[in-house]
């Protein structure tokens, strides 16, 4: 598959998705609470998503049934909403997307359910450090390979480990472009990171062991081990040799707003 090239007007129209994706997860952030059905949480991201004129984009895209996809605990992605109701101690990774004037937006957050137990704290920041590991090498000239070795070298060297089975992507007028951005891998290998490329970065970070285990409903997929996993993606535009960061989590962490 052909890397597609993006214009400047065609990074601007992704990062207004990425602006909306980010507001999105803020939104569903901010009604995360014990008590709480991860279906009601879908429900105020599809109102949030089309109040905004956009469309989610994760709803019918090859048959998957919701707005967001929710993964809770050991689930590490593609998690349906459901009843099940949040308690103390859960994560919550939630991935949302988004479709407006042509062009997409893809981004997650995995998300404490109120006091989660130290080693679980520890793979959040350490899966968010991985991601912004990632995105340092996300410039012009580096090499895919470049992202996917930072990510799993800091992943790796706190004791946890990086699923293969999913990747990161490039993102555009398709919601997965090419190229693939596996979240292991080797320095200097894979394709050259160019001007004008978007992709998504998306470690998926296992506690336990990197086996997954696919469900019945041939969507969920959840460590294989039952131990937690969290997810954190952001939007890059590549662009000379500082990466142009399109989504946020200052919505949701509350910095510069
Ligand atoms: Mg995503
Ligand atoms: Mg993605």
């Amino acid at each position: 598959m052909m890397i597609s090239i993006k214009t400047r007007e065609e990074i601007e129209l992704l990062r207004e998705n990425a602006l909306l994706v980010s507001k999105t997860l803020a939104q569903v952030g901010q009604n995360i609470a014990p008590g709480v059905t991860t279906l009601e949480l879908n429900n105020i991201a599809e109102t949030f998503i089309r109040d905004n004129g956009a469309v989610p984009a994760f709803l019918g895209y090859g048959g998957f049934p919701y707005t967001l996809c929710i993964s809770v605990n050991d689930v590490i992605v593609h998690g349906f909403a459901s009843g099940y109701r949040l308690k103390e101690g859960d994560i919550i990774s939630v991935d949302c997307g988004t479709v407006y004037k042509g062009f997409y937006g893809d981004s997650a957050y995995t998300f404490a359910v109120g006091e989660v137990s130290d080693n679980t704290e520890k793979l959040l920041a350490v899966t968010k450090e991985s991601l912004f590991r990632g995105i340092k090498q996300a410039v012009s000239g580096n090499r895919v390979g470049d992202i996917s070795f930072a990510v799993q070298q800091h992943a790796e060297s706190n004791g946890f480990s990086v699923v293969r089975e999913m990747v990161g992507h490039g993102i555009g007028k398709k919601l997965h472009e090419a190229p693939e951005v596996p979240n292991y891998g080797l320095k200097g290998q894979g394709k050259k990171l160019q001007d004008g490329m978007v992709i998504c970065i998306e470690p998926m970070i296992n506690a336990g062991k990197k086996n997954v285990k696919m469900h019945d409903d041939g969507w969920t997929v959840s460590t294989a081990d039952g131990m937690n996993s969290a997810h954190f993606e952001l939007m890059v535009a590549i662009s000379g040799n500082s990466p142009e960061i399109l989504s946020t989590f200052e919505f949701i962490e509350g910095k510069n707003i």
